[in-house]
């Protein structure tokens, strides 16, 4: 019965960590970097504009191009 008062002990309140602005903004980039790059893979990556051979990433990618609207085949 005594289970519950171990956690009925009060806990210092968390308090959130602001991130300074300055320290953000490479992170900001390097995830917009990447996400241009994740859409290009997933919209553009095929045919004329290919920057890998073949047909692998075209559909390995194919039906996130579809799900997001992107012209196909
Ligand atoms: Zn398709």
């Amino acid at each position: 019965m005594s289970s519950l008062s171990s956690s009925a002990t009060p806990r210092p309140a968390v308090q959130p960590v602001a991130i300074p602005w300055r320290e953000l903004q490479p992170w900001l980039l390097f995830g917009a970097v990447l996400a241009l790059v994740l859409l290009y893979f997933v919209g553009t990556e095929q045919g004329v504009f290919h920057l890998i051979g073949g047909s692998g990433v075209h559909e390995f990618v194919h039906d996130g191009r579809h799900l997001l609207g992107f012209p196909c085949h």
